[in-house]
């Protein structure tokens, strides 16, 4: 049964489930094997029995993977890497010196990271730009711009880019438009269909939903991309094993109904700080108060579990004692699984960007940032509350 066909006319909920998905054709196994080998027989020189040669080219419980990964984001392929941030790397060997990319002044720490302290020595010259401002990026596209690189929503400030309208620049100027869609998952928003031309995840956080594996993934719109980095992965490595790419497999299954409850939660989490008197500033894309509501609107289905605020007093100390006092949320790095979790991002998953780039864009002392989880929202509310007394 060839389903690659068939995905393309279902609906998402049923693509998490079944797109891309067949079943084990030597053993009827509903649900793909761990095929943990790292190579496959052959009767003859160069003459594998099946598809497979050597599972860093490619192994069957990936490939189940990476069919639903395209399937999903509605893509021609998709690729399973080891992380985050090694489909973010992967996708960045596509440039050589002298190229230029332009992207937002607010980005995940690790991809700034990436950025200024890889790929900048490499010869590549970034522009950070405030994208609510399409101007600014038209102001610094010239002949070597070859990718414009957004994540929306960012990572801890709730920032969103305007997928459409610069997937309309990027087709004028002949770029290549990649979207982190980590925080949105394809089930709020699919820039694909909007026009971009490779979706990065860390899938580590909402795809695999269990904050139980560490994942990436780089979803290409046509397959002639989908090849070029296939062969750059292939040719460097950093591909998943075949049991994280089962864990990540399991956890897009529920996606839709985890995204569903993740929305519900992060919406009542949001309207509930935003009247507290201790908190300042609530960022969360579903509040009508959001610079980026709008867009929000035009672009998302809803607005995800991801909050983040500061407080009024602005001291350092409050913003941690509250994250001391949870009991339900975990004071944790990573976003994205079942479990409610807070983190502090100047201290933590931010730390690499230096004080005063942080303060500038908004990444204060007092800054909280809350995955918020499937639990039972008055658990959750009722934490929130007695740790903000
Ligand atoms: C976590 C994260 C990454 C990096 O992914 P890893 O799986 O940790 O390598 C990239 N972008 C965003 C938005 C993230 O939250």
């Amino acid at each position: 049964m060839n389903t690659t066909v068939k995905f393309k006319d279902m609906k998402f909920n049923t693509k998490t489930i079944h797109g891309g998905q067949q079943h084990d054709p030597s053993t009827g196994a509903v649900m793909p094997p761990v095929f943990q080998t790292s190579t496959f027989a052959q009767t003859s020189p160069g003459q594998p029995i099946g598809d497979y040669e050597y599972s860093r080219s490619s192994n069957p419980t990936r490939s189940a993977l990476e069919e639903a990964l395209a399937s999903i984001e509605s893509g021609a392929k998709g690729l399973a890497f080891s992380s985050g941030l090694a489909a973010t790397d992967c996708l960045l060997r596509s440039f050589k010196a002298g190229d230029e990319i332009i992207t937002m002044d607010d980005l995940y720490g690790g991809t700034y990271r990436m950025f200024t302290k890889i790929y900048k020595d490499s010869g590549i010259k970034f522009h950070y730009v405030d994208m609510n401002d399409l101007d600014n990026v038209r102001a610094v596209i010239n002949e070597n711009t070859k990718m414009i690189w957004v994540e929306t929503p960012t990572n801890p400030l709730m920032k969103l880019a305007d997928i459409a309208a610069i997937a309309k620049i990027t087709k004028e100027h002949n770029i290549m438009f990649a979207v982190d869609n980590t925080f949105a998952t394809p089930y709020l928003q699919r820039p694909l269909d909007l026009g971009a031309d490779v979706v990065m995840h860390s899938a580590t956080k909402y795809l695999a939903g269990h904050s139980d594996v560490i994942a990436g993934a780089l979803i290409a719109k046509t397959a002639e991309l989908g090849k070029q980095l296939h062969f750059q992965q292939f040719a460097t490595g950093a591909t998943l094993g075949p049991m994280d790419s089962f864990l990540v497999l399991r956890g897009i299954k529920t996606l839709h109904l985890r995204m569903q409850r993740h929305c519900e939660n992060g919406e009542k989490v949001a309207q509930y700080l935003n009247k507290h008197s201790k908190v300042k500033t609530v960022y969360y894309s579903g509040l009508e108060s959001h610079p980026y509501h709008e867009i929000a609107k035009k672009q998302m289905s809803a607005y995800g579990g991801m909050v983040s605020f500061d407080f009024t007093s602005e001291k350092k100390e409050d913003a941690i004692s509250f994250l001391e006092k949870l009991k339900i949320f975990t004071l944790a790095e990573s976003l994205g699984g079942v479990e409610s979790l807070a983190n502090h991002p100047a201290l933590m998953t931010h730390a690499s960007i230096p004080e005063e780039k942080r303060l500038e864009v908004g990444i204060t002392n007092h800054l909280v940032r809350l995955s918020v989880g499937i639990e039972d929202i008055e658990d959750l509310l009722q934490d929130l509350e007695q740790a903000l007394k």
